[in-house]
């Protein structure tokens, strides 16, 4: 039983944010340490054009390794109704899209306004069969945005809501690290009260240290669905020097010691960790608790 459950995003956002490529051959060794750890759910890649992110273009390759990994929901991400079709040929459990709450970013990056986006998305949920895949709609930039700044609580709210309409669960990302545990509380609440229970996931960085504080905080308003990075992988492209997405070691350290069951293995992670060094030996790793080790005495959660 786990009262938490932690879903890995480092062979994607870690990944596609880092300076370095990490070889297919060592991705596929990576993933199968951190499902061997107790990682139930992994984002092992992205269906972007090849040409546009190179460190995304075995993600088919990929996803058919994580499928022979016992137990495991492969997620994948989709930009779009192309990335979608690949992403299902390929067999992706689970399969996210970024839908920006900030007009700016959408336009930048997907080259769509958040509205069509959300058209893209019901596209693609209209495509799906019985059998197919599950959607979730991630809103991205919800807590604020590098090119807008602000991004208002209603245009966020307004999106979730659009979402939950064609999507199986909703998640509120914080795209480049602006969020504040005051914040978090109040937008997962107005968000909550909107579409109950569609509303899962929370997805934090740590570029300005506030990652576990951000996740306790959506804990507290009943979320139990959490993106992490190993070794908070990827770093910020908008903060140079900054680490990328909150820690999964810390993650996992904190909810363990508060009592609650992540059914993850401290000692195979940090394995994992080591199979993340050795295939990309370049890259800064981040993390408190691989350096300080566990307190003495330590126990997991039942
Ligand atoms: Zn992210």
């Amino acid at each position: 039983m786990r009262d938490i459950h932690i879903c890995e995003v480092g062979p994607r956002d870690g990944l596609q944010n880092a300076h370095h490529m990490m070889p297919t051959e060592a991705k596929k060794r990576w993933i199968s340490a951190l499902a061997a750890a107790g990682l139930e759910e992994i984002e092992v890649g992205s269906f972007v054009p090849p040409k546009l992110i190179p460190a995304m273009a075995d993600t088919g390759e990929i996803v058919a390794h994580a499928r022979t990994l016992p137990g495991l929901r492969v997620v994948a991400l989709a930009p779009n109704l192309k990335g979608f079709e690949r992403a299902v040929q390929a067999g992706a459990h689970k399969i996210t899209f970024p839908v920006s709450a900030s007009r700016a970013h959408s336009l930048a990056n997907v080259r769509m306004t958040p509205e069509q986006m959300v058209q893209e998305v019901r596209k693609c949920r209209d495509l799906r069969g019985v059998e197919g895949p599950q959607i979730e709609g991630a809103v991205s930039t919800a807590f604020g945005c590098t090119m807008q700044g602000e991004v208002p609580e209603d245009d966020v709210l307004r999106i979730a809501a659009a979402l939950a309409e064609c999507c199986d669960c909703v998640a509120l990302a914080d795209t480049v690290g602006y969020a504040n545990p005051a914040q978090v509380r109040r937008i997962f609440a107005r968000v909550r009260k909107e579409i109950g229970a569609k509303l899962e996931g929370a997805h934090f960085h740590n570029t300005r240290g506030l990652g576990l504080a951000n996740a306790l905080a959506a804990y507290e308003e009943g979320v139990r669905a959490f993106d992490s990075s190993m070794g908070g992988l990827g770093g910020c492209p908008f903060a140079p020097g900054a680490s990328g997405n909150v820690v999964t070691e810390d993650l996992v350290f904190m909810f363990e010691s508060m009592g609650l069951a992540t059914g993850i293995d401290f000692d195979r992670l940090l394995a994992a960790r080591e199979a993340l060094v050795n295939g990309l030996p370049e890259e800064p790793v981040y993390g408190h608790t691989p350096q300080a080790g566990l307190p003495k005495g330590f126990k997991r959660a039942a």
